[in-house]
């Protein structure tokens, strides 16, 4: 019986080695780049994490909340794996995290024993072979190039997914298999790099830091998780409030009374409730800073936000009165508020704003970070106008409300900012 399996990767070559267990099988192994198993070569920033011994179906998710995963480690799980790497020859080591690598701690071990175990008499490998087109016949599959045809009576595919496109990763086998009559879920990215246009950022390239993150719902899981944090990670020095959401860009009469209910908790309760638990260990220990996340919209009222707008003046005022108490206490904890314009994050997709350019969240960022450095106590980012709390502040204390609401919503165009806001879909 011949075996065709197209995709020479970690999945293709792990099955040409199981198919050619069986003596009357010739297997066919058809691989488009000139070498197998390139993405393999980069995995695990080059070490490759090839098993974990904590492995369980509890790990996976999906639609099938962990069937496949469950019926696939029941029928070969972590120990298997290492067992079938051991014979192949790679020594394995596990660091505590339980992550499994090769001893000499470089993916190219783990291609060279496939490579190596591949090299059998029933195993014919055809690298440069990229197949564009899978005919059924009665009784097997002819697969083809533009050069040539191969037939097979099984047939596997193990293209791979289209993640990392430069080490071979591409929609191939997802049209081979739709022509095939399959179907397949929508596509998502799971693990993903992170973009920055700051160059240092590059030296941080494979460094794993622990961090936490947490869904927080009720205010004793934020007391849970704080006591977590302390007791696993240590003191909080700097505590930056940033959640934040706006729900649509209806005017108030269509807004739903759960829709007032979900942005005052998220944006306003939430970093209260969250600052109340770290506060006090600041307060004794006379050090910290906690960073509220506003918005501009906390500081002029806008039309089809008005919600939003609610929420963030709230946390204005909450945040610069916690301030002020501190400096009454002569504490040297610091609080600062920052009130950002529209920050282009896709939380605001569709906004237009003619005069005052939309922010990259780089530019927020860096502004955020300086205004903590800086102890600054209320800080408005914008990119245009200079000293913009107070030229606000300003301009609201001297100018008619009409001439203001002129300058500011016309003028500027903010009053019509949010007319074609589409949020994040
Ligand atoms: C940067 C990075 C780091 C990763 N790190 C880890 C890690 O540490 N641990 C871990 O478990 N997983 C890791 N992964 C995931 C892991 O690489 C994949 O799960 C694994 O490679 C999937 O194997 P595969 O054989 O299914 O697909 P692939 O490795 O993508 O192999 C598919 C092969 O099919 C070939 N092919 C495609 N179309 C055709 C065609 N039409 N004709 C012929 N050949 C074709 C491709 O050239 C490719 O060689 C990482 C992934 C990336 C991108």
């Amino acid at each position: 019986m011949i075996v065709g399996i197209i995709g020479g990767g970690a999945s293709g070559m792990a099955a040409a080695l199981a198919a050619a267990e069986h003596p009357n099988v010739q297997v066919l192994l058809f691989e488009r780049q000139a070498r197998l198993g390139r993405k393999l070569q980069a995995t695990g920033n080059g070490r490759c994490n090839l098993t974990n011994i904590h492995a369980n179906a509890a790990h996976y998710y999906g639609a099938d909340q962990g069937k496949f995963a469950s019926a696939a480690l029941e029928r070969y799980d972590v120990e298997n794996t290492l067992d079938w790497f051991s014979e192949l020859g790679l020594y394995t080591v596990a660091e505590a995290s339980g992550r499994v690598y090769p001893y000499s701690d470089q993916a190219n071990s783990v291609v060279d024993v496939l490579r190596l175990a591949l090299c059998k008499p029933n195993i014919q490998l055809l690298t440069g072979f990229e197949v564009q087109k899978i005919r059924r016949e009665d009784c097997g599959f002819s697969i083809m190039t533009p050069e040539e045809t191969v037939y097979c009576d099984k047939l596997i595919i193990a293209c791979g997914g289209i993640a990392g496109t430069k080490l071979g990763g591409s929609m191939a086998g997802y049209k081979l298999l739709a022509k095939l009559g399959h179907h397949s879920t929508r596509l998502r990215p799971t693990l993903v790099q992170l973009k920055s246009p700051w160059g240092g950022v590059a030296g941080l390239k494979g460094v794993r830091a622990n961090c936490k993150a947490t869904i927080l719902h009720d205010d004793k899981a934020v007391a849970e998780a704080y006591s977590r944090v302390k007791s696993e990670v240590g003191q909080v020095d700097i505590l930056i409030n940033c959640a934040g959401i706006i729900t649509s860009n209806k005017t108030f009469d269509h807004c739903t009374t759960e829709e007032i209910h979900r942005t005052m908790a998220i944006n306003t309760v939430a970093p209260m409730v969250v600052a109340l638990q770290v506060l006090p260990d600041m307060i004794a220990r006379n050090s910290g800073h906690i960073c509220n996340i506003s918005s501009a919209g906390g500081l002029i009222s806008n039309p089809r936000m008005s919600v939003y707008a609610a929420s963030k003046w709230a946390v204005i005022g909450w945040s610069d009165s916690v301030r002020i108490e501190l400096e009454q206490m002569k504490s040297s904890v610091k609080v600062t508020t920052i009130a950002p314009y529209y920050i282009k994050t896709g939380m605001f997709e569709g906004v237009k704003s003619p005069i005052v350019p939309l922010m990259e969240p780089e530019y927020a960022a860096r502004h955020i970070i300086r205004s903590i450095e800086r102890n600054k106590r209320v800080s408005v980012i914008t990119r245009l106008i200079p000293f913009p709390y107070h030229f606000v502040r300003l301009m609201q204390g001297i100018l008619p409300t009409k001439l203001f609401d002129w300058f500011f919503g016309e003028v500027f165009g903010i009053y019509h900012s949010m007319d074609n806001f589409t949020g994040r879909q």
